[in-house]
C-alpha cells in the first residue's frame, strides 16, 4: 500500500537539493539544439500548494524553500522556474520535478512519467495537461527499463522514490545496472534521503561499485522537527553533465553549509 504523500514534503530542503541539481542539468543539456528525453520514476503529483493543511502542518516548506529561496543566484534555473510557474499557479505553488522539466525543456523534446498512486496520478494528468507529456500509471522502475533506451537517445532519467518500501535501497543498484547497459548515455540521477542510521550506505557503496565514474553529492542539515530522521539529502548521478559538480558545492556552500549555525 502506498501512504506517501510528497505534499506534505514538498519544497523542503532535501527538494531544494534535488531541484536545484534537476533544473541545472536540464537548462544544461538544452543549450545544444538536439532534442532531450526526459524520464521519471516517481513522479509525485508535480504542483503543490505551500498554505495547504498538508505543508502547513509539517513546515518542512517554511524551512526550504521558503527560506532559502533569497539565497539561490539570480538566473539560476530553478530561481527562474519557480519565479515563472508562480506568475502562473499563485504565490504559494510550488512545482514539482515533472513542472520542473516542462518548464525547462522545449516542444520537440519528450517526457515520459510514471505515478502509481491513483490520486497522485490523477492530479500529475491534471497538472500536465496540454504538455504533451505521457503520464503511466505502473512501476516507475519497470517503465525505466522497458523504455531505455528512448528515443531521443540524449536525455535523463530522474529516480526519487519515496523510499518506502525498504527493499528499495536493495533493487534500486540492480535496476539502475540494468538502464545503464541498455543506455548508456543517459543522465541518471538517483535521489536518496540521509537517514539516522544510514540505511543507504550499502546501496550507495553498490551504485559506486557498478558507476565509479558517477557524481555523488550529499549536503546535511538539522531535522525538521525533533526525532526526525532525516539529517541530510543524496544524489547519486551516473554520467553527470560537465559543471554539475561545481554547481552542486556552491549550492552547498552558498545555502545549506549556514543551516548548521
Ligand atoms: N519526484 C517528485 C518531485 O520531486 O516533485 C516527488 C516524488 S515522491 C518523492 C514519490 C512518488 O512516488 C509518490 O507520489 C508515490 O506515490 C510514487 N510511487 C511510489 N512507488 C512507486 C512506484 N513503484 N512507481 C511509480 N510511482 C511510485
Amino acid at each position: 500500500m502506498l501512504s506517501y504523500q510528497h505534499a506534505f514534503h514538498a519544497g523542503n530542503l532535501a527538494d531544494v537539493h534535488k531541484h536545484a541539481a534537476l533544473s541545472w542539468a536540464l537548462s544544461y543539456l538544452t543549450q545544444k539544439p538536439k532534442p532531450v528525453t526526459y524520464m521519471e520514476t516517481h513522479a509525485g503529483r508535480a504542483l503543490y500548494d505551500l498554505s495547504g493543511d498538508a505543508a502547513q502542518k509539517t513546515g518542512e516548506a517554511a524551512q526550504g524553500i521558503t527560506r532559502l529561496m533569497a539565497k539561490l543566484p539570480a538566473g539560476h534555473p530553478y530561481l527562474d522556474t519557480i519565479t515563472a510557474l508562480r506568475a502562473q499557479h499563485g504565490p504559494d505553488s510550488y512545482p514539482g520535478s515533472p513542472l520542473i522539466a516542462q518548464h525547462l525543456l522545449r516542444g520537440e523534446d519528450k517526457i515520459h512519467l510514471a505515478e502509481l498512486h491513483p490520486q497522485e496520478n490523477a492530479a500529475l494528468r491534471q497538472a500536465m495537461r496540454g504538455s504533451g507529456a505521457s503520464i503511466h500509471q505502473q512501476d516507475g522502475y519497470a517503465l525505466a527499463v522497458s523504455l531505455a533506451p528512448p528515443e531521443p537517445r540524449r536525455g535523463l532519467l530522474l529516480i526519487d522514490p519515496s523510499w518506502e518500501v525498504k527493499t528499495d535501497y536493495i533493487t534500486l543498484p540492480r535496476t539502475v545496472q540494468t538502464i545503464t547497459r541498455k543506455w548508456n548515455v543517459g543522465i541518471v540521477m538517483i535521489w536518496y534521503p540521509i537517514l539516522t542510521d544510514a540505511p543507504h550506505r550499502p546501496m550507495i557503496a553498490a551504485l559506486q561499485n557498478d558507476h565509479p565514474e558517477a557524481l555523488t553529492h550529499e549536503v546535511r542539515f538539522p531535522p525538521a522537527r525533533k526525532g526526525h530522521r532525516m539529517v541530510g539529502s543524496g544524489l547519486f548521478v551516473v554520467n553527470p553533465p560537465w559543471g554539475l559538480e561545481a554547481e552542486l558545492q556552491h549550492l552547498s556552500k552558498t545555502l545549506f553549509a549556514p543551516l548548521k549555525g
